[in-house]
């Protein structure tokens, strides 16, 4: 028997049999059934840039305005979970009220997806230096840093406020605050390699988009990606 970590009923976690010969490490289930089904998968028709659920047609609004802003090089954003308020509660209580133990969570909604990714660099979106004072962790990097091997590239400005306490119009006027930690030691393949973001939500798409530009300007040939859980 096992504790949910979101519910706290006890559950019998369901039995995985993974290959002898497997390298991956199999994760233990962390939440009973009836909370997991409470995330919601995104299937059906999406938008083929940012993966936004539609029902119909191939690119979204946000993407067309994003067209308009990046002609020909629009972000290709991956996701698979819906914003939902199953999922606004589990950020209200991991990012809000930091909350360490919730990233396992997160960490088993993408767990399986990521694995199976084959980027050369994966460089996490960081938290503002102010938040990660407050809550003694960075939120990104506590949930991808044990499924991946996380590129800690960019750094975020001090002074500048998270996305989560402004309104869309506010989020989309948003400045650029990220730049590069000259800090970090990387090779020569970083130029030409392939790069994923990570970020937890995609709301406006204004955070990976300025991560984006922050790393393309420094390496305009690599190919740039992002990840969210949810979108
Ligand atoms: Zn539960
Ligand atoms: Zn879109």
């Amino acid at each position: 028997m096992r504790t949910c970590l979101l519910c706290e009923q006890e559950f019998v976690p369901p039995i995985y049999f993974a290959p002898i010969f497997s390298f991956k490490q199999s994760r233990s289930t962390r939440i009973c059934s009836h909370c997991l089904q409470k995330f919601q998968k995104l299937t059906g028709n999406y938008c083929s840039f940012c993966h936004k659920e539609m029902d119909q047609g191939l690119v979204c609004l946000d993407c067309k305005k994003w067209q308009q802003m990046y002609p020909n090089n629009v972000l290709h954003n991956h996701a698979l979970y819906h914003y939902n308020l199953a999922f606004h509660d589990l950020m209200v209580a991991y990012k809000r009220r930091g909350d360490y133990v919730l990233r396992e969570v997160l960490q088993e909604l993408c767990y399986e997806y990521l694995i199976k990714t084959d980027y050369d660099y994966y460089v996490p979106v960081p938290t503002s230096p102010e938040h990660q004072d407050r809550r003694q962790f960075d939120t990104i990097f506590a949930v991808y840093g044990d499924i991946l091997p996380l590129t800690p590239l960019l750094k975020k400005k001090t002074g500048s406020h998270a996305q989560g306490e402004k309104n869309k119009q506010e989020r989309l006027k948003t400045p650029q605050s990220f730049f590069i930690d000259s800090a970090v030691e990387l090779d020569e393949s970083i130029k030409t390699g392939k790069i994923l973001i990570l970020d937890d939500i995609y709301t406006t798409g204004r955070t990976l988009y300025h991560a984006r530009d922050c790393l393309r300007r420094d390496f305009p040939k690599a190919k740039i990606e992002s990840f969210s859980i949810c979108r």
